[in-house]
């Protein structure tokens, strides 16, 4: 744990509070051994321990859904899914599609907005809050998809992440982000990552616009 002269870690959101935190090697999201406190984050293939006092939920922080480059604080309701850059994308492609394609955050619903209904619909009254129901429900259904989805992708982009890095086994998130900065990637690998999210999205987006 020795500070090299490299990049730093905490570029990547690292701060010696995740000192305990490795990658899973199976389902790659974030978990803890050996911590003093015993108050250990737990990964997917593990059962959950009991439920800590300060946090909504046991995590003390997780990698970006998009780029995994990233770790990024949680264990709140407010807490984000994406990077700042990655956030930026998946905002843009939220507006360029008028609904929520990708959810930003476990508080989605609040920032869900009612797409715009049919101009057809405006001369009834009646009809517009009907067509409004219908906006609302599917930017719901959009977030559950979305969130699904998102773990879905990040299952596939951390192992070409820690193949790109020469990484394998259980690593543990420090060295992971040592890596990360070493390799420095720039903004180009986190548009890599964002449009092959888009495309794994793809179906969704399709499906999305043949129901407006
Ligand atoms: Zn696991
Ligand atoms: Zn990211």
């Amino acid at each position: 744990m020795a500070n090299e002269k490299r990049a730093s870690p905490s570029a990547y959101g690292y701060s010696d509070e995740y000192e305990y935190l490795r990658i899973c090697p199976t389902c790659y999201e974030l978990y803890e051994t050996a911590r003093p406190d015993g108050e250990e984050q737990r990964c997917t293939c593990r059962p959950a321990g009991k439920r800590w006092p300060h946090r909504d939920f046991n995590q003390r922080a997780m990698l970006c859904r998009c780029c995994g480059l990233n770790v990024l604080p949680s264990g709140s309701r407010w807490s984000p899914y994406f990077c700042r850059e990655c956030r930026l994308l998946a905002m843009g492609v939220s507006v360029w599609n008028r609904r929520l394609v990708f959810p930003t955050g476990r508080h989605s619903l609040m920032h869900a907005w009612v797409p715009k209904t049919p101009s057809a619909a405006r001369s009834d009254h009646g009809n517009e809050v009907e067509a409004q129901a219908a906006g609302v429900h599917a930017a719901l259904q959009g977030i559950e998809h979305g969130s699904d989805g998102l773990w879905h992708w990040y299952a596939l982009v951390m192992p070409r992440n820690l193949q790109h890095f020469g990484l394998e086994g259980d690593v543990s998130l420090l060295e992971y982000l040592e890596a990360v900065a070493a390799g420095a990637p720039a903004l180009s690998t986190r548009l890599e990552a964002f449009d092959g999210l888009c495309r794994f999205f793809q179906p969704s987006l399709r499906e999305s616009e043949r129901k407006n």
